[in-house]
């Protein structure tokens, strides 16, 4: 028995398919086309496995995303709910995430004394989130997964038509009450009806503070009748009247209390 001999490079001649020496085909040039067909991408915002959450969209992935807090409110009679969505978004799912808090709480919001406050600063305070989110460039890097739907502007769903009616009462209060008030001064500033000779009056205030108005004589009301002052001053047992209830403002007419 002899060993056999060792073998030799010599004994298998080199193939095609050999690991060792040069090129396969040696008259073929290199191949032309790199090892991926995809060109080299910075990959700033996708980050699937472990990678740095913060640059990506937290639902999709994509990039370039920025933080943005969205709120949201719901309100039923004293209870109560304060939503917070906050997050690293890309452009499209934060106006997905924000029109769709936007139109819960337009629906949700309003429907307690407490809430009917809150809820429109909720929606104001989300247009602040909005603005950062219209400031997010357009994806750039795609993510693993496709981004939130946007769907519809929040003033193009049915949520948008529950907006109109409150905004409606406080635009309706906001002018409403300063109206009232400019009106009350002007009533309230207004001198009081003046008071005739030969009618009746009666009056609702103290005598310090009179508060005279004019009524019938034949009424149950009617307290005073009201006399033109002589020379001498109005006769012992008789009130009188502040003259700003006079035609004149300066006279001051005789109260004549009415026999009952
Ligand atoms: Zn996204």
């Amino acid at each position: 028995m002899s060993t056999p001999p060792p073998a030799s490079p010599s004994q298998f001649p080199r193939g095609p398919y050999s690991a060792q020496g040069g090129p396969a085909f040696p008259h073929q040039p290199p191949a032309p086309y790199p090892a991926s067909p995809y060109p080299p991408q910075p990959y700033a915002g996708a980050a699937p496995m472990g990678g740095p959450p913060a640059l990506g969209c937290e639902v999709c992935g994509a990039g370039p995303s920025a933080p943005v807090t969205v709120r949201g409110h719901q309100g039923i009679i004293v209870i109560m709910r304060f939503l917070r969505r906050k997050g690293a978004f890309c452009r499209t799912c934060g106006l997905a995430v924000f029109r769709q808090m936007q139109a819960d709480t337009l629906l949700q919001g309003w429907w307690g004394p407490l809430s009917a406050i809150i809820t429109p600063i909720t929606l104001l305070m989300n247009l602040g989130a909005l603005s950062t989110v219209r400031r997010i460039p357009q994806p750039r890097v795609p993510g693993w997964r496709p981004p939130l739907d946007p769907g519809k502007p929040v003033m193009k769903r049915p949520a948008g038509l529950i907006v109109t009616v409150p905004l409606a009462v406080v635009a309706v209060a906001l002018v409403a009450v300063p109206v009232l008030f400019v009106i009350g001064l002007v009533a309230g500033d207004g001198r009081p009806e003046p008071l005739t000779v030969g009618s009746c009056a009666r009056n609702d205030g103290s005598w310090s503070d009179q508060d005279l108005k004019t009524v019938s004589c034949g009424s149950s009301d009617a307290q005073f009748r009201v006399t033109e002052p002589p020379e001498a001053g109005c006769p012992t047992g008789d009130f009188l009247a502040g003259p700003e209830y006079s035609e004149d403002q300066a006279t001051t007419l005789c109260l004549h209390p009415l026999e009952r």
